[in-house]
């Protein structure tokens, strides 16, 4: 089990280096991630590497058993860089190159980048490939921006198009381009889509795919290198959680596990947005990950959020590895006195000193460590999965479909798509049960749950399997835009909900966006799910043909269609909601019955504001339970079980301080 820091040597005078090593130590840390953005300091001039800092760095903290992650510096050029080879800089949609000076402002797709790129993780790799302090490497630093314009990128989305399509005929059918007269004649014709929402939303499909490829095969040019040169060591990436740009399945992919930056909103959502985060990071490689940076303190780049209350980092830290994280880094060890993360504040601050968040993290790490030895080998092995499908990320994001205002308090602009996901992640947290986020497509068979929210894009196959899941006893949920679109995000001709009509016994004539202000009110038909809600923003007019209609609208005009439908077919049963519902109370409801159809009970059920999530392995389970709120809460658990926290055996109720946190052998 590794925990540490982000470190940065090459920002303080060596003469403090054995300090922070010494430090480190005394708080049980054993790993930092170091270099990722120290280019220049390696390789001053092109051609010429300069490793001895590094060298040095490295031995001092080995000294004190400390090891150590190395970042591929490429998401910031050195300037030499950009002043010998200007077309390295992202062209923006104006014509104009990025300004050098911010970080993150390369082409993908200019040759002269990414051989730069290959030379310097060559040298770095070959360098350090036997040094004993060295375990593993980060490639750059979350990929995804900037976007480029240029000529070069122009080029090779056209010979992606090429490779994907083989011809002008079939790009012209797969995008529709008869309307408006857009045929395609020359490749050459092809254009970058300057306005995602204006241009043929297939292209910009196309454009959004092809540039998380961008992502993806630069990446490939390191981890090569990398696994040629260092056999012995990892690689990871620091992915962004729900960050929309580059598919995190297909980046992963070259990747021996993932890691991920998780900086809690410090706002309403603090407690679900990481625990979606997380188990989207554990799906996207199908095992446990590590946390590569998380919130030491307030941080931001100009003004500053909140600082972590006593406790918090804690159950922040054992939130991630109840879902899965194995390493843990707080971003970063001491706030930097220069830069323009000057305000990103580490667990040390500006001074140097270990004061409390130093102690908080020590005390975490000391925690970590005495359960060490329970939690190798455990993973979560969830029962429910859920889908994440960065097409329908996309293919909201190219039209959103209903209005964005909403009654629950989130970014009205926020991508339809991760919203729906999000509200049943945020039932099934409350009910305390966990589930993995997978790639729609992958195989399902140990799920006895399986939701697919806002499934929009959805290729005839995957249709296919899903009806044959339910058939065969699965439980699956499907909502509102369920598939609408093929694979080129073209609209399907059947009637919805298309192939899944007859798992789901319903066919869909009508649909409606509900706009602000307007929402429409519902009844139950059933009490396997009682209550009466609101319906907002999208609005399926549902017909039964086979279904049990669980929720019907009550207007008028609305009258013998249903809200919500439940359907037995074959072994199994489809669920199918037709709108989002103001009220969490709906989605509690409504999960209680998926639960209860799927035969899948928690282990414990957590009041409001608690979390519970469990590790399994050869030698039983591990139940955590998180406070996530700031006052104490009692929990009903298992009698006689040991906290491996506290080493204490429970009673039949199981008191939680402010933000605490237990960890029972079940
Ligand atoms: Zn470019």
């Amino acid at each position: 089990m590794y925990v540490g820091v982000d470190y940065y040597p090459e920002h303080w005078p060596k003469t403090r280096w054995a300090t922070d090593a010494k430090l480190m130590k005394a708080a049980g840390f054993n790993v930092v991630r170091l270099a990722e953005f120290a280019w220049v300091k390696m390789e001053p001039e092109e051609g010429r590497f300069d490793f001895r800092w590094l060298d040095e760095a490295l031995s001092v903290l080995h000294k004190q058993g400390i090891s150590a992650i190395l970042g591929t510096p490429t998401a910031a050029m050195p300037a030499w860089v950009a002043r010998k080879y200007p077309e390295t800089l992202a062209m923006q949609l104006d014509g104009q190159r990025i300004t050098w000076g911010v970080r993150k402002n390369n082409c993908f797709s200019a040759g002269a980048y990414r051989l730069l790129s290959q030379r310097i993780t060559k040298a770095m790799a070959q360098h350090f490939a036997a040094n004993p302090a060295v375990i593993g490497w980060q490639t750059d630093n979350e990929f995804g921006s900037p976007q480029c314009y240029c000529d070069n990128c122009k080029g090779t989305w056209q010979d992606w198009l090429k490779a994907k399509y083989g011809s002008l005929d079939e790009v012209n059918r797969a995008w529709g381009t008869h309307f408006w007269g857009h045929k395609v004649q020359t490749w050459g014709e092809i254009h970058m889509p300057a306005d995602m929402h204006a241009h043929n939303p297939s292209l910009c499909l196309d454009w959004k795919r092809f540039w998380s490829w961008q992502n993806v095969r630069f990446q490939h040019d390191q981890t090569v290198i990398l696994r040629r040169e260092c056999p012995r060591h990892f690689i990871t990436h620091n992915l962004m959680g729900f960050a929309p740009d580059v598919n995190y399945f297909d980046l992963s992919a070259d990747l021996d596990h993932a890691s991920w930056d998780n900086y809690p909103s410090l706002g309403g959502a603090e407690a679900y947005d990481p625990a979606a985060s997380a188990d989207l990071m554990r799906g996207v490689k199908g095992k446990n990950f590590w946390i590569m940076e998380q919130t030491a303190g307030p941080h931001g780049w100009g003004s500053y959020t909140r600082n972590p209350r006593p406790g918090e980092m804690r159950k922040q830290f054992f939130q991630q590895v109840g879902h899965g994280a194995d390493g843990f880094l707080w971003f970063r060890w001491r706030s930097c006195t220069v830069g323009r993360e000057q305000y990103w504040h580490g667990l040390l601050g500006h001074d140097g000193k270990a004061f409390r968040r130093y102690r908080e993290a020590a005390q975490t790490a000391k925690d970590f460590h005495k359960v060490g030895k329970e939690l190798a080998g455990t993973t979560v092995k969830a029962e429910a999965a859920m889908f994440y499908d960065y097409d329908s990320v996309w293919a909201f994001d190219i039209q959103p479909a209903y209005n964005g205002w909403n009654f629950f308090g989130a970014n009205a602009s926020a991508n339809r798509y991760q919203e729906a996901v999000k509200r049943y992640h945020r039932a099934l947290f409350r009910a305390g049960v966990n589930v993995d986020l997978v790639r729609p497509g992958q195989d399902l068979s140990g799920y006895k749950l399986v939701l697919a929210p806002h499934q929009y894009v959805m290729p005839d196959p995957l249709a296919q399997q899903l009806s044959d899941y339910v058939r065969q006893g699965g439980v699956l949920l499907c909502d509102s835009r369920t598939g609408v679109k093929d694979a080129t995000g073209l609209c399907h001709e059947r009637t919805l909900p298309g192939l899944l009509s007859r798992a789901f016994g319903i066919r869909i004539e009508e649909y409606e966006a509900l706009h602000e202000g307007v929402s429409y009110a519902t009844q139950s038909k059933t009490s396997g799910l009682p209550g009466a809600y609101q319906a907002v923003q999208t609005c399926d007019w549902i017909t039964p043909e086979k279904a049990e209609t669980l929720l019907a609208y009550k207007d008028w005009h609305l009258k013998g269609l249903a809200a919500v439908t439940q359907n037995k077919f074959g072994r199994g049963q489809g669920f199918y909601v037709g709108a989002n519902f103001q009220e969490d109370a709906f989605y509690d409801h409504l999960v209680a019955g998926l639960l209860k159809a799927a035969r899948i009970q928690p282990l414990v059920v957590p009041p409001a504001g608690v979390e519970a999530t469990a590790r399994q392995g050869a030698n039983g389970t591990l139940l955590f339970l998180i406070n996530h709120t700031e006052e104490p809460k009692a929990v009903k658990v298992p009698a006689g079980k040991v906290d491996l926290l506290t080493g204490k055996k429970t009673a039949a109720t199981l008191q939680l301080g402010i933000y605490g946190v237990a960890i029972l052998k079940i």
